[in-house]
């Protein structure tokens, strides 16, 4: 299960956005398509063309007011009934021309102008441009508008920011399961909130600032919401994100007016989500920051400036709390740090009921059981798997959501969904019951207790071939070496049962291996659990809510050590794979042969298979 499905794409936040690029180079190409056709097209049909006859005709009749005569044309200006109209027309060789001109009085060398109506082409040739980028900006802005809308905030031109009312959207702790710690820790936020007389009288001081640390899909951003709903005041919220993304150059003004907006409306909750966006650690990374820097500087800033008592509660959420300034948690900051974790069993079972009660289902669900299959599994996805087994229903017809449309979408928000037209050649599909059936073999023979829920071979779209569903009957905080060499074991099942079978190994233990080496070297860096190095700390750092790893904290000479004993825990670690199935090949035959047959084996008919309870 992989936790990082709400990390933020911070890599081009300060790049000018997309659509607005668009707007200008559309707003470019309008205005020079305009100057090139409809401009001169514009002038042309205000010269009115005339044959040379009526040209003739208008001198005689007195009307012709300007001749200007060029190689190629004549213009001239007529009036008739008080309109003036420039018109043009061919050459003709007439010398009497001239002398008709001039017994009439007509000024013949007058320049006419080109463009006849100095005020129209001006505002041709500026107005309208001008215009079009006056509305396409205004249809940016408004973009920009809808899209802050979420954030609750107003950003562009003017106007004041828009509070976030809880109202439409109101959350409360039931709607948040489990976490009863956290909750706990921010009841008295919402004491506070609720009476600040009763603080202020014995001059305690609320804590500024609050941060919800927890990995991803823990229900931080579930959780600010519920607070503000349980506090009910008005509850202002910006995801980091969105100060660098969307407020290019504007970041440190963004975060003045929201708390001057905010102080207005004391007492109230200003919600600043994944603030990890803004509020690295200065100077740390490549190239200079100055933009996110101001803006951190500014919400330290804002954070001095008002008094503890002001009634202004500032929560933010983070799964990285590692990456975070160090200014930003010191006292008077956010001096408290509320944690949520991923739900264990009962929190699982608490989450699912929750979301269970939006939809219809049958009344006899196993939640129990569905929350044994998602070990590791954080409230977002329980969540989907709930709404994925409700679409379930509904494609098969069903009225009523099952624990059977609960179990399948575990597969599938865990494993990925069912491949149908992925197949394994005869030969692929044996390796891979092997691979399975050795995992499974293994963690059966050392507890002697059912060690799966479900086995399968129908490849999933993740690309896992095979896929054992682990079953822990009790959930375990504490481990001990013995546990972690056999879960080592396990890890190893696969390729040893391959190697025992087939006399081969194959590409299909690559996460086996990524697994049991990790886990391995965690043992001897982390756990003290070696022989060599005892209780010595030999990696440090490393988010552990993400998986990343650390680094050695030690001399080369030994690291090196330290991978070599990696190496022979692993080593020892398979040959205890290989004995135990070696030992119990003709069950492990058997099972392998029923894995091919079925596809699917669930964790009874193995453990009926494995003591001979079956044929
Ligand atoms: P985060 O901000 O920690 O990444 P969210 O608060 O956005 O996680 O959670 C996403 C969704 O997961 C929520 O909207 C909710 O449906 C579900 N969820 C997470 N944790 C819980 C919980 N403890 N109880 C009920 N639902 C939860
Ligand atoms: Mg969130
Ligand atoms: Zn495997």
């Amino acid at each position: 299960m992989n936790g990082t499905d709400n990390q933020n794409n911070s890599d081009n936040r300060r790049k000018i956005p997309r659509p607005m690029l668009y707007y200008y180079g559309i707003a470019i190409l309008i205005i020079i398509l305009f100057n090139w056709l409809i401009v001169p097209w514009f002038f042309s049909m205000q010269v009115q063309t005339t044959t040379y006859f009526e040209f003739i005709n208008s001198i005689e009749a007195g009307e012709v007011t300007k001749v200007h005569i060029t190689d190629t044309e004549i213009n001239y200006v007529r009036k008739e009934n008080g309109k003036t109209c420039v018109c043009k027309t061919g050459i003709v060789d007439n010398p009497s021309l001239p002398q008709m001109l001039q017994e009439k009085g007509i000024d013949y060398g007058a320049e006419i102008p080109e463009k006849p109506n100095m005020l129209l082409s001006i505002l041709l040739t500026y107005g309208v441009p001008v215009l079009i980028f006056f509305l396409i900006g205004r249809k940016i802005n408004k973009t920009m508008a809808n899209r802050m809308g979420a954030a609750g905030l107003n950003i562009y031109g003017g106007g004041s920011a828009k509070v976030y009312t809880p109202d439409s959207d109101k959350k409360s702790f039931e709607d948040v399961a489990g976490q009863d710690e956290a909750k706990e820790s921010l009841v008295e936020i919402i004491d506070y909130l609720n009476n600040p007389k009763k603080y202020e009288e014995i001059g305690a001081k609320c804590p500024k600032g609050v941060l919800l640390v927890g990995p991803p899909g823990t229900g931080k951003t579930l959780m600010a919401k519920a607070v503000a709903g349980e506090a009910n005041v008005p509850f202002f919220s910006i995801s980091g994100s969105e100060f660098v993304e969307m407020f290019v150059g504007r970041g440190a003004a963004r975060v003045r007016e929201l708390f001057e907006q905010a102080n207005k409306k004391a007492p109230c909750i200003v919600f600043i989500d994944e603030i990890d966006t803004i509020g690295k650690k200065r100077d740390s990374g490549f190239g200079s920051h100055d933009e996110r820097e101001q803006t951190l500087n500014q919400l330290l800033t804002e954070m001095d400036g008002f008094e503890g008592n002001k009634g202004v509660v500032i929560l933010a959420a983070t799964n990285r709390p590692n990456v975070l300034d160090p200014a930003l948690l010191r006292p008077g900051r956010f001096d408290r740090q509320v944690r949520l974790e991923l739900p264990d069993l009962m929190g699982r079972e608490a989450i699912l009921e929750v979301h269970l009660k939006k939809i219809k289902r049958k009344a006899d669900i196993d939640v129990n059981l569905i929350a044994r299959m998602t070990a590791g599994a954080s409230g977002a996805q329980l969540a989907n798997i709930v709404n994925e087994a409700a679409l379930r229903a509904v494609r098969s017809g069903k009225d009523r959501v099952t624990t059977s449309d609960l179990a399948e979408s575990v597969e599938v928000i865990i494993a990925g969904a069912e491949k149908k037209n992925a197949i394994l050649s005869k030969e692929e599909k044996r390796i891979v019951a092997y691979h399975e059936i050795g995992h499974a073999l293994v963690a059966a023979k050392q507890t002697g207790a059912a060690p799966v829920q479900k086995i399968t071979i129908v490849p999933r779209t993740s690309g896992a071939l095979g896929y054992t569903m682990q079953v822990d009957e009790s959930e375990k905080v504490l481990y001990s070496k013995k546990d972690a060499y056999q879960r080592l074991e396990v890890l190893c099942g696969g390729r040893a049962a391959e190697e025992i079978v087939f006399d081969m190994i194959t590409t299909g233990a690559s996460n086996d291996i990524e697994k049991a080496t990790e886990l391995a070297k965690n043992m001897v860096t982390r756990y003290g659990m070696s022989e060599t190095f005892g209780m010595m700390a030999l990696e440090t750092g490393g988010n552990a809510y993400l998986g990343e790893a650390g680094h050695y904290n030690c001399s080369p000479e030994t690291a090196r050590l330290v991978d070599e004993e990696v190496r022979d825990i692993i080593a020892k670690a398979y040959e205890g794979a290989k004995g135990i199935l070696s030992e119990n090949r003709s069950k492990m035959d058997e099972l392998a042969e029923y894995l091919i047959d079925k596809e699917t084996i669930s964790g009874q008919e193995f453990m009926d298979i494995l003591e001979g309870r079956k044929n």
